[in-house]
């Protein structure tokens, strides 16, 4: 151990003397520590105003025990040599316990948490830490590898604790980002204060448990919290329909900003929560939704939503209809809420007694939505109404002039001009005094959250952002070209065959071009040609892809992922090209999905798929039935599929878990002729679509191809075949697996002959 200061305190010197006499306190040392073995011989000796400074470097394999007692006036430090550069790598993790500590500066990536928390506010069940403060740390995807492995990375217990100015980003795997937990009696009334984090993107997660910041859980529902949520910056967080989940009582969530992040802020359990100042920014992406209403006494006030596309439960404001006498795990009636002073500009759905079902009967009751300002755009009405909203009174809302409003009273409706203000929010230019957000809400800047000394970076490396390089044909060089290539760059293929003999291993984002649409050739030897890994996406256009000269075996595919454990989620997009003669033997697929691989986005558009004795993709590996899937967005646009023995879409999504948007599916304006008639294909499906959640098949023509097969299980899965043209080829079959009664599709002007 090396202490840097012996000698008298020199911040000591600033506390008056008087205050020196009373506490006793003369000396504080800074004690810098080069191994874990010195960090646990100098923690026996810190005394309060002690720091203990982890130099600069990476710490591997280092699980931290921070348990100390320090004082108000002299907190105990546990800090970097410099910030952001003390590194916690490898199996690593952080518990703190005792009084008065403050930890600051270190950064965790590179590794995932041997533990079930990456930072835990106890040692263990009963010795927990109070007055303690986080400040100023890293997670940066530090995720465990096997994505259904579950961990939180902050557990907050005990009370008065702040965590505040940390950056916290790409948790992959299963288990809320920050959860404050109730678990005891000497972790209930907290008063803990989480302020100006920085909540960087979390990926789509595909299933349950992608939650970023829970309060309780609905076994300690009933409990007071007072934990106060204030000043942070949601960017991006898209891990599940639940961005915030509050599950106890008496919490303020208070000027928070939630940008273009998937799914809302909900009241799922505990009473008399209060969420003012915040704000929501969708930009019109898909599923981002608003503010949840579930139990009692909740207020909802001052807060500003724009550009929120979400419905139903992720509507950007949704009232749920309670279950009476509902278990503590269930729905508790809305009774009580106060909905005030909140702008709602171009929001496309408001809920009002939603979810009412025949257990769900409870309706809103003693509540008012008042001073509230509605604008839509478009001039459509949001409101849906479900069940009898006798018991929300709406009075002295304001609106602009909208179409078919379900609500008949306390909104009236004006000509309304909106301008920008300075602090970057929407409002009328004419004077409506009262209604709708304050002019004096300042915004939660990405700027003011996190920490100065680490860069808030982009999520994925976008495809064609990096520099282009031609390649000469053969196979030798485009296998080196890739292998050199940086993510983001673009290979340009010259005229001519590229014969590939190896399996190209894909762990960055590339996009390979044709120079001249269809003078370039793909063929390749090995039983696929690319492998998405992890940190993998790929982009391909204008190519011939040729399955002839490929090894003489079945089951062979153009592009595969790493057949298990995949944590990162890909990419891949192909457009204006020729893949043909996949026939060499049976069952050669284009695309197929390895288990526990996740696609964000598969997009094909203008290619021509023939002579192919396969599956064109392959997303049903996920056969557990836990809610998982392999793609959130497949997009298959005017493409011609043409003698293909197997399918060309299965999807398969399982389970009765209503917690993720998709997977979604549209298909539109393709020539599908002679696809899933093959003998192996035993399904004889051309289509086949399991737990899919939105499925647009829209203006495409069949010919002598197999069924459509449309299974719908849970959630309101949003199905929709039109203007399609069925020759020779039978009509779509839709089941609903859960719902009782007709099947929802809209089946709509598809032709028959
Ligand atoms: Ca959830």
């Amino acid at each position: 151990m090396y202490p840097i200061k012996t000698t008298h305190y020199v911040r000591a010197l600033t506390l008056s003397v008087f205050a020196l006499l009373l506490s006793g306190q003369v000396t504080a040392k800074d004690w810098l520590v080069n191994t874990p073995k010195s960090y646990q011989n100098v923690l026996k000796k810190v005394k309060s105003g002690d720091k203990i400074v982890l130099a600069n470097g990476t710490w591997n394999n280092f699980e931290i025990l921070f348990e100390a007692e320090g004082t108000k006036e002299n907190p105990i430090t546990l800090t970097a040599e410099n910030k952001g550069k003390v590194f916690l790598t490898g199996q690593s993790n952080l518990r703190l316990a005792g009084k008065y500590l403050v930890v600051s500066g270190l950064v965790f990536k590179e590794g995932y948490t041997p533990s079930s928390e990456v930072i835990s506010f106890r040692k263990n069940k009963t010795e927990l830490a109070f007055y303690s403060r986080i400040t100023e740390v890293v997670i940066d995807n530090f995720s465990n590898p096997d994505r259904f492995e579950s961990d939180y990375w902050v557990g907050i217990y005990g009370q008065h604790n702040r965590f505040d100015h940390n950056h916290l980003v790409g948790k992959r795997n299963k288990g809320v980002t920050l959860a404050v937990r109730l678990t005891t009696e000497d972790s209930q009334e907290n008063h803990h204060r989480i302020d100006h984090n920085y909540f960087g993107p979390r990926p789509i997660f595909g299933s349950n448990g992608g939650e970023t910041l829970r309060i309780g859980t609905s076994h300690h529902s009933l409990t007071n919290s007072f934990t106060t949520v204030e000043n942070n910056y949601f960017d991006r967080c898209n891990g599940e329909v639940e961005i915030v989940s509050v599950k106890s009582g008496k919490n303020n969530i208070i000027n928070n900003t939630f940008f273009e992040s998937r799914g809302t802020l909900t009241l799922r359990h505990g009473n008399g929560n209060r969420i003012e100042n915040n704000v929501f920014f969708g930009n019109g992406v898909d599923h981002t939704g608003g503010i949840r209403v579930i139990n009692r006494d909740q207020i909802v006030r001052n807060n500003y939503l724009e550009g929120l596309t979400g419905y139903r439960f992720g509507s950007g404001l949704t009232i749920m209809n309670g279950v009476p006498n509902s278990s503590i795990n269930r729905y508790h009636q809305v009774v009580n809420a106060k909905i005030e002073n909140n702008s709602l500009i171009n929001i496309d759905h408001v809920h009002l007694a939603a979810g009412s079902d025949a257990e769900r009967s409870a309706v809103p009751k003693s509540s008012v939505i008042n001073n509230n300002l509605f604008f839509n755009e478009n001039s459509k009405a949001p409101f849906s109404v479900f069940d009898d909203i006798s018991g929300i009174t709406f009075s002295d809302n304001l609106s602009n002039k909208l179409t078919d409003n379900k609500i008949s009273s306390g909104i009236t409706e004006k000509n309304l001009i909106l301008k920008r203000a300075a602090n970057g929010l929407l409002y009328p230019t004419s004077d409506i005094s009262g209604v709708g957000v304050s002019k004096e809400l300042q915004p939660t800047q990405k700027n003011q959250t996190g920490t100065a000394w680490y860069t808030k970076a982009e999520p994925d490396v976008a495809f064609d952002s990096g520099k282009s390089t031609v390649v000469q044909a053969g196979g030798e060089s485009l296998y080196k070209a890739i292998k050199q290539a940086n993510s983001g760059d673009i290979l340009v293929l010259d005229d001519g065959n590229y014969s590939i003999d190896k399996i190209v291993k894909l762990d960055k984002t590339v996009s390979i071009n044709a120079k001249n649409r269809h003078q370039v050739t793909l063929e390749f030897g090995r039983s696929t040609l690319f492998e998405i890994n992890n940190g993998g996406s790929l982009s391909i256009d204008g190519v011939v892809v040729s399955g002839k000269s490929s090894a003489d075996y079945s089951g062979n595919t153009f592009v595969r992922t790493a057949k298990w454990g995949m944590f990162k989620n890909y990419r891949f997009a192909m457009k204006n090209s020729v893949i043909k003669d996949l026939n060499v033997n049976h069952s050669f697929h284009f695309l197929d999905s390895g288990s526990r691989a996740f696609a964000q986005s598969i997009d094909v558009e203008n290619n021509v798929f023939e002579n192919i004795t396969g599956d064109i993709f392959r997303l049903n590996k996920e056969i557990d039935d836990l809610g998982i899937y392999n793609v959130e967005y497949l997009n298959i646009i005017n493409n011609t599929f043409r003698n293909v023995e197997g399918m060309l879409v299965n999807l398969y999504r399982g389970g009765s878990d209503e917690s993720t948007f998709g997977p979604h599916i549209l298909l539109k304006d393709n020539t599908v002729n002679n696809v899933g008639n093959g003998k192996r294909n035993k399904s004889k499906s051309v289509i086949s679509l399991h737990g899919v959640q939105v499925s647009t098949i829209d203006s495409n023509t069949f010919v002598k191809s197999g069924l459509i097969d449309i299974e719908h299980t849970v959630g309101e899965p949003k199905t929709v075949v039109q203007n399609n043209t069925f020759n020779k080829t039978a009509a779509p079959s839709v089941k609903e697996l859960h719902a009782k009664g007709p099947h929802t599709a809209v089946l709509l002007n598809n032709k028959q002959f």
